[in-house]
C-alpha cells in the first residue's frame, strides 16, 4: 500500500462525489474502475476495511436477489455491511463499494462468474456462494466448461475461501471436486414434482463419458443425479431443504443440517445442528434454491434463521426482480429472465395464475444480453400456449425473433415497443393481470415505464384511475385470429400420404442454443400445409434406425457432448453414409456438421469423424479462439439472404469441388473459417452449416427447400412468413 493506493483512493472519492453530487448519476462502477487503473491491487488494499470478512455470491441466476437478501439478513442481525446492491458485479463494482465505505464488519458482493478471477485474488473472501450454472451468453464465453474452469482457477487463488455450493447442480459439484478449497453443499432433498423442461444444460457426466441419470430432476440440470459409469453423484447435502410447499401465496420449506465443522486456513467454523422453517410470500421453485442458499450462507456466517426470516419478510428491493405493481387497478408483475432456465421459471409463475392475463416478453441483444437470441427456442413457451385466457406481446430489440418463436409455439403475439401498449390495450379486460418478462438491458426500460405509470396513478388518486372497459369479445378476438393462423390448409394431395418422418438425433447431446427449434419448424411447416408428419427422437444409448426416415436433424454441441455423439454415430456410419448417398435429407448444424467430415479437433486431440462428407475441421490455438458473431450468407437454397449466428472453435475446410452452403456477405462472421468467406456445405440433400438461430426460424425458404426435397417435389405452396421475414430483415440491418 503506497502512493498508488493513496492516489487510487483519492481518485475514487473525487469521482464518487462528482457522479453523485454534481451530475446526479449512480456511482456504482466508475470510481472503482478508474481507481483500479491507478492501483491494480486496490481490492486487496481495501479488504482490511472489513472487520470480519466477506462473502461473494456468483451463479447464473439469482445473484442480485440473493446478495441483497444476505446483506439484509446480516443487517437484521445487527452487523454493518457493505454491498454492491445494484448488481454492479465486475471488479470495478466491488472496488467501488469498498472505496465508498470506511469500516464495515461484512462485505457482501455479487460477482459475475468470469470476474471471480479478478475479484477473489484480492478480496480473499471467507465464502463463495455458488448458486447454479446455466447456459447464458455463450457468445461471451463459448462453452459452459470455460466458466467452470475460470471459477475453479479463481478459487485456487483464494485457498482459505470456503465454497458453499448448490449440490443439486452437477456443474457446481464438479467445481467443488476440482478445487482444494473446503466446500459445503446445499440442495433440495425431495422431488418438488415440477413439470420438466425440454432442454437441460448438462445431461452428460461431469467426470466421464457417461450420462447422468436422475432419481428426480427439479428443473434444468438440478436434481438428484448419478453417473452409473463412474459414480459421480450429487454430494451429501449439508444443508438440505424438505417439505417444500409451493402454495398460491406462500412458499414454505424446512431446512435441516447436522452439526458441521469446517477447517479453513483461517480457523474452524462450527455450525450447530438445526431444523428450521422458512417462508416467503413470493412463490417460485427457483426461490426455494435462493432461500436454501441464503440459509446455508447465513448459518455459516453466524446469522440466525430468525434474522434471515425477517429479511425475507421485508424483502422488497424494487429492482425489477419479481416486482409487483398495481396500475390502473390492474396487477402487474415485472421480472428479469435472461436465459432459458430463467424464462422457464418465469413461465411457471405465469402459468400458476389461471385467470385472464397478458404476458409481454422483452428481449434485447445488446452487449450485456449477449448478441445471440437463439436461446429463446430452448424456452418451453408451448405450455403457455395451452392456457386459455392469455394474450401475448413481443417487445425489445429482437421483438420479431420473439414473435416468430411464439408463432411456432402456437401463439399470435402482438408486436410492441413499450409496456404502455399492453397497459393501454383496449382488448385487455380490467381483471386481466399483466406479466412483463424482460432480459438484462430490456428490464430497466420496462421498469422505468412501469414506475412512471405507478407514480402517475398515485398522483391522480385511486378514484380517478380510469379502468379500461372490457370489450365483449376482447380475448376471444385475439384467440380467434390465432386459430385462423394455424388451421392447416386442406390439401387433398397430401392427406393420405404416409407421415413424413423427421428424426432428431441426440437432442440430449447436440442441443446448443435452440438448434432443436429446426425440428419444430420443419414439423409445423408440414402441419400447416396439411401434410402428415411424425417426429422421432433418438437419444444417447438408443438405436439409430434410418430405414423409414425422411429428414435427419443433427444439432450443435459442446466439445465433450459432441465427442460422445460422434462415437455413437460411428457405429451407424455405414447406414448414415448410405442414407446420404440415397439422397436422404440431412440438416447438420455446427458440431453436427463437423462430425460428418473426416476429422475434427478437440483441444489438441484429433477425433475421427464419420467421413461422409469431403471436409475436415481444424482448431488453431485453444478452444478460446472462437468465431462468434452474426453472419449473413447468400445461398443457392434461398432468394433472401440467409441469416444466423455462429459460435465455434473449429475451422472447417472443404475439399476441392465441394459446394458450400453459402457465401459470406456480411462484414461480421466467418463461416467455415477465416480464409474462404464461405459457410457450410451442400452435398446431395445434405445441408451442413455453422448457423445457429435456429437456422430455419429466420430462413423459411431453406426450411421449405429441405421439405420439398423430402417430399420429392420441386416446390411447396408458400406460407405466410411475415414474422419470419421481418426477423430476417432485422438481422440483415
Ligand atoms: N464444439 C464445437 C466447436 O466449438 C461446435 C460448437 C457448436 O456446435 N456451436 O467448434
Amino acid at each position: 500500500m503506497g502512493l498508488r493506493f493513496t492516489l487510487a483512493k483519492a481518485v475514487g472519492s473525487v469521482l464518487t462525489w462528482g457522479l453523485r453530487d454534481v451530475v446526479h448519476r449512480p456511482a456504482a462502477n466508475m470510481p472503482g474502475k478508474i481507481a483500479l487503473y491507478a492501483d491494480p491491487s486496490l481490492i486487496a488494499d481495501l479488504r482490511g476495511r472489513l472487520a470480519v470478512g466477506s462473502i461473494v455470491v456468483a451463479g447464473t441466476n439469482g445473484k442480485t436477489s440473493t446478495t441483497n437478501l444476505l446483506a439484509d439478513a446480516l443487517e437484521a442481525a445487527g452487523e454493518s455491511v457493505v454491498c454492491n446492491r445494484t448488481g454492479a458485479n465486475l471488479d470495478s463494482g466491488v472496488a467501488t463499494s469498498l472505496l465508498q465505505t470506511e469500516h464495515a464488519r461484512w462485505g457482501v458482493f455479487e460477482s459475475d462468474e468470469l470476474w471471480l478471477a479478478k475479484v477473489l485474488p484480492g478480496l480473499q473472501p471467507r465464502y463463495l456462494l455458488l448458486l447454479n450454472l446455466f447456459r447464458d451468453q455463450l457468445d461471451r464465453v463459448g462453452e459452459i466448461e470455460r466458466i467452470q474452469e475460470s471459477i475453479a482457477s479463481a478459487l485456487r487463488t483464494s485457498p482459505s475461501t470456503v465454497l458453499i455450493y448448490n449440490g443439486d447442480d452437477p456443474l457446481c459439484a464438479a467445481i467443488a471436486e476440482a478445487v482444494p478449497n473446503e466446500s459445503v453443499a446445499f440442495g433440495v432433498d425431495e422431488d418438488m414434482g415440477l413439470v420438466q423442461n425440454r432442454v437441460s444444460d448438462a445431461q452428460m457426466c461431469q467426470e466421464c463419458e457417461g450420462m447422468l441419470s436422475y432419481e428426480y430432476r427439479q428443473y434444468g440440470q438440478l436434481g438428484s443425479y448419478r453417473c452409473e459409469r463412474c459414480g459421480f453423484a450429487r454430494p451429501a447435502l449439508r444443508f438440505a431443504a424438505k417439505e417444500v410447499s409451493l402454495g398460491a401465496s406462500e412458499l414454505g420449506l424446512l431446512v435441516t443440517n447436522e452439526a458441521l465443522e469446517v477447517r479453513t486456513p483461517c480457523g474452524e467454523i462450527h455450525v450447530a445442528a438445526a431444523h428450521e422453517r422458512l417462508r416467503s410470500s413470493q412463490v417460485s421453485p427457483y426461490l426455494v434454491y435462493n432461500l436454501v442458499a441464503a440459509y446455508a450462507a447465513c448459518r455459516m456466517m453466524g446469522v440466525a434463521a430468525a434474522d434471515l426470516q425477517r429479511a425475507i419478510d421485508e424483502f422488497d428491493p424494487r429492482n425489477g426482480r419479481l416486482q409487483n405493481y398495481v396500475i390502473g387497478g390492474r396487477r402487474v408483475l415485472l421480472n428479469l429472465a435472461k436465459n432459458p432456465t430463467g424464462f422457464n421459471q418465469n413461465l411457471r409463475i405465469v402459468e400458476a395464475d389461471s385467470g385472464p392475463k397478458a404476458v409481454a416478453f422483452f428481449v434485447n441483444d445488446k452487449e450485456g444480453d449477449g448478441r445471440d437470441v437463439s436461446w429463446i427456442w430452448d424456452i418451453d413457451f408451448e405450455e403457455l400456449a395451452a392456457q386459455p385466457e392469455r394474450v401475448v406481446y413481443a417487445g425489445g430489440r429482437r421483438k420479431h425473433d420473439v414473435q416468430v418463436r411464439l408463432k411456432y409455439a402456437g401463439m399470435d403475439a402482438r408486436l410492441i415497443d413499450s409496456i404502455d401498449e399492453v397497459l393501454d390495450d383496449p382488448a385487455l379486460g380490467p381483471e386481466a393481470s399483466v406479466y412483463a418478462i424482460a432480459n438484462y438491458t430490456a428490464l430497466p426500460i420496462v421498469k422505468a415505464a412501469l414506475d412512471a405509470r405507478e407514480q402517475a396513478d398515485a398522483a391522480s388518486g385511486p378514484d380517478d384511475v380510469a379502468r379500461p372497459a372490457r370489450p365483449e369479445d376482447g380475448l376471444a378476438r385475439r384467440e380467434g385470429a390465432l386459430a385462423a393462423a394455424v388451421v392447416p390448409m386442406l390439401d387433398a394431395t397430401w392427406a393420405d400420404r404416409e407421415p413424413v418422418v423427421i428424426l432428431h438425433v441426440f437432442p440430449d447431446l447436440l442441443n446448443l442454443y435452440g438448434d432443436g427449434g429446426n425440428v419444430r419448424i420443419l414439423q409445423q411447416r408440414l402441419e400447416r400445409r396439411g401434410i402428415p408428419v411424425r417426429v422421432e427422437e433418438v437419444r444417447h444409448g438408443e438405436l439409430l434406425d434410418l430405414s423409414r426416415v425422411d429428414i435427419v436433424v443433427l444439432g450443435g454441441g459442446p466439445d465433450r457432448e459432441q465427442k460422445l455423439a460422434a462415437e455413437e454415430l460411428m457405429v451407424h456410419r455405414d447406414a448414415l453414409a448410405a442414407y446420404v448417398e440415397g439422397d436422404g435429407v440431412l440438416l447438420a448444424i455446427c458440431g453436427g456438421y463437423q462430425i460428418l467430415g473426416r476429422t475434427w479437433l478437440l483441444g489438441g486431440e484429433v477425433v475421427e469423424g464419420l467421413g461422409i462428407l469431403g471436409l475436415e475441421t481444424q482448431r488453431p490455438g485453444t478452444s478460446a479462439d472462437r468465431l462468434v458473431d452474426n453472419i449473413v450468407l447468400e445461398s443457392p437454397m434461398a432468394s433472401l439472404p440467409v441469416v444466423g449466428y455462429e459460435n465455434h472453435a473449429g475451422r472447417t475446410y472443404l475439399d476441392a469441388g465441394m459446394e458450400p452452403f453459402g457465401r459470406v456477405v456480411s462484414r461480421t462472421g466467418a463461416g467455415n473459417n477465416e480464409r474462404d468467406r464461405v459457410d457450410g456445405v451442400l452435398y446431395r440433400n445434405v445441408v451442413g452449416t455453422y448457423l445457429h438461430g435456429p437456422l430455419l426460424a429466420k430462413n423459411p425458404e431453406v426450411a421449405d427447400a429441405l421439405l420439398a426435397r423430402a417430399l420429392g417435389v420441386d416446390a411447396l405452396d408458400p406460407l405466410d412468413d411475415g414474422p419470419e421475414r421481418a426477423a430476417n430483415a432485422f438481422m440483415r440491418k
